[in-house]
């Protein structure tokens, strides 16, 4: 058996791409057990090393190290996001805290940390490129924050700590799964009223996939029942779903979210504290652009007051449609998108509906490839050849100036259970060029609703073209050390690349080439596309709100310094009430199921970066607009090196160097139509 384990072989696949026909989940925990066994074996040689610490003994040996783990674990990661298993779900549970003890074993490790802080204190002194300079600092920095200072008994500590926190994570995902694998809405013809074509469709797609052929199915995938609050004409139903929706990881029982949550955020404040920060929003927050809770907070305190002001006389338009549509009560959280979209109907003369036929997937995929190439010179070659993990994800060769590949891309867009929620890019592989070129194999995931064919909302369309900027930023990596390739950069700078690469899904040129009808193929007509644009600013008051909550709820839970468990369904009231929380408005992402903050901890006290990541956006695309050319070469080609350096350079000196200047807050706060509120 284990002679025939795909990972302990050299992958001579097309490309090096994972040999996924092969790969069978029992293959992961022998290469968990031996890849970790070696990467301890690689460590153990650099630390055992007679010679003095250099940067080439230290620094880039460990560059070089733990490849098989890496390899395996990506691999893993990957398929559990995009195609899960219980089997692979049990492993899991297993090996996460597993991983998580046998990185601490590295980051703890006092020999390995003397090396590197040897070479750290002569690195005046070594003629370092500025990208070696960067990378010892980053390694240096990163063991101090992980303990490497503490003494023996915070240590030990500190290894419980963060094995114990794997644990949670993996727990706390694996519930949200649960929850929205579980449920789902049975309906038939005569329920669906004021459902468009689309809607409809997919519900009958979904109910065929459940072996429910003549019934209509919806799910708490995103793209099901957002259509569905915003179409349904049957109040009843709407509440139905979307109390589902927003109850996902709170159902008291087995996989109730709460006591993960009270747990994790007492280790986590735990953790700041034996590292000499008074909160973990602090310890986070100091290695990022923004430094500090405050700098985070300041930033959507200027926009809290404006988007409530905005959504308050939104509400007021809302609830006359409703009047008028015979609700006699004020408007619940499950009837906002339903009223939101009538108002829009009758204020910019067209509905979702109208518009959808226009935004076929295949198209927009098309387009997006196409701003890719008239920007940065990159171009994508389908290659139905290649084996993927599963029959609806496409891959791409992709190549760059002068037909050099570059990279692959696979492209994985429809909902399907055993799928994560959601839409985001990851990597098989990560560009690097240490001891030759290494390219990239990069992953976007959607959740889109299949259909024949699949139709997007002008939403859909901006998040498809959001999850390419972040891969782009991977494909287009230029960079010699692995740990600095691509989206590897502070947590409030990477979501610039993608947000500004949204603005090019709403562009006229763009949308004047590929939104076609489905149907006849017709150019989605000029007036529709004034309206689209003049509706861009419509409901950002409930848009900003929902966002910018879950943005300060983040930060005020991870600032808490009680160490009592904390009892979150209080906590999240008390917070609504305390910031003046619209009823009729929900947070986007409830605590217990806040996927960003507590299936791992990658966006914990960092929810508020997209707003953030949105002021370098807007301010950043006004650089096109100044000169009147969305494709403009020169501007184009100084964004191009900021997807380029990866984490190279200091994220602020990437941006003045491609905008010669800081960033400025206002052409965000316009973008929002939150500068006249
Ligand atoms: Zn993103």
């Amino acid at each position: 058996m284990s002679e025939q384990n795909p990972f302990f072989e050299e992958w001579a696949t097309p490309f090096g791409l994972p040999p996924f026909d092969r790969i069978k989940p029992e293959h992961f925990p022998p290469a968990f057990d031996r890849f970790m066994a070696e990467e301890l074996a690689e460590i153990a040689a650099i630390t055992g090393d007679p010679a003095a610490a250099t940067f080439a003994n230290t620094i880039e040996a460990l560059e070089r190290s733990g490849r098989g783990l890496e390899r395996t674990g990506d691999v893993f990661s990957n398929l559990r996001s995009s195609a899960t298993n219980p089997e692979l779900d049990a492993i899991a549970r297993d090996y996460a805290p597993k991983l998580a003890a046998h990185r601490s074993t590295i980051a703890l490790d006092p020999v390995l940390f003397a090396r590197i802080d040897a070479v750290y204190r002569q690195r005046d002194a070594l003629d370092l490129a500025p990208d070696q300079q960067r990378l010892l600092e980053r390694h240096h920095l990163q063991l101090v924050r992980a303990g490497a200072l503490l003494g023996p008994a915070e240590k030990t500590r500190m290894a419980e700590i963060t094995t114990r926190m794997a644990t949670l994570h993996t727990h706390f995902g694996q519930n949200v799964q649960h929850d929205e694998d579980e449920w789902r809405l049975v309906l038939d013809e005569a329920d669906l009223e004021g459902l468009p074509q689309f809607a409809h469709d997919a519900a009958a797609e979904a109910a065929r996939e459940r072996g429910l052929d003549g019934k209509y199915v919806i799910t708490l995938s995103r793209s099901s029942v957002e259509p569905f609050l915003t179409f349904s004409a049957r109040r009843d139903l709407r509440e139905t779903a979307y109390r589902a929706w927003t109850a996902r990881g709170e159902h008291h029982g087995g996989h109730d979210n709460a006591p993960l949550i009270a747990e994790l955020l007492q280790l986590r404040q735990a953790q700041a504290r034996l590292l000499g920060y008074e909160t973990y929003a602090a310890y986070r927050l100091d290695d990022t652009m923004a430094k500090t809770p405050e700098a985070a907070e300041h930033l959507l305190e200027q926009v809290w007051s404006p988007a409530k002001h905005k959504a308050a006389a939104e509400r007021a338009e809302l609830e006359a449609a409703a009047h008028a549509d015979g609700l006699n009560e004020p408007i619940a959280p499950w009837d906002w998108r339903y009223y939101a979209e009538k108002v829009r109907a009758r204020k910019y003369d067209f509905d979702e509906a109208a518009v959808k036929p226009y935004f076929v997937l295949d198209n927009m995929v098309a387009a997006m490839f196409d701003a890719a190439g008239r920007l940065f010179g990159v171009s994508f070659a389908p290659r139905a050849d290649l084996p993927v993990y599963h029959p609806d994800v496409k891959a791409y060769e992709v190549r760059g100036e002068g037909g050099k590949t570059v990279g692959l891309f696979l492209h994985d867009n429809f909902a399907r259970t055993g799928k994560r929620s959601g839409a985001w890019m990851s990597s098989y592989r990560d560009q690097e060029n240490l001891d030759g070129p290494v390219l990239p194999i990069v992953v976007n995931n959607n959740n889109f609703s299949k259909g024949d064919p699949t139709l997007l909302s002008f939403d859909d369309a901006k998040t498809l073209f959001h999850e390419f900027g972040h891969g782009l930023h991977g494909l287009l990596s230029q960079v010699r050390y692995k740990s600095q390739s691509g989206t590897a950069v502070r947590r409030d700078f990477v979501e610039f690349p993608s947000q500004i690469f949204e603005h090019w899904a709403q562009a006229p040129e763009t949308l004047r080439k590929y939104a076609r009808h489905y149907q006849t193929g017709e150019p989605i007509p000029e007036a529709l596309i004034e309206k689209l644009l003049a509706a861009r600013n419509f409901n950002q008051g409930f848009a900003t709100v929902e966002y910018a909550a879950c943005a300060m709820i983040d930060l005020e839970l991870h600032a808490r310094k009680s160490d009592a468990p904390v009892d979150i369904a209080a906590f999240e009231r008390d917070f609504l009430a305390r910031v003046g929380m619209p009823k009729e408005i929900g947070l986007r992402h409830r605590p217990t199921h806040f996927q960003h903050l507590f299936d791992g901890a990658g966006y914990a006290a960092g929810y508020y970066a997209y707003l953030w990541a949105e002021v370098l956006d807007a301010d950043g695309f006004a650089a096109f607009t100044e000169v009147g050319d969305v494709f403009d070469p020169a501007t184009a080609a100084r964004l191009k090196a900021i997807y380029s350096a990866g984490d190279t350079r200091d994220p602020m000196e990437l941006y003045r160097a491609f905008r010669g200047r800081e960033p400025a807050i206002e052409p965000l706060l316009e973008q929002r139509g939150l500068d006249a509120a």
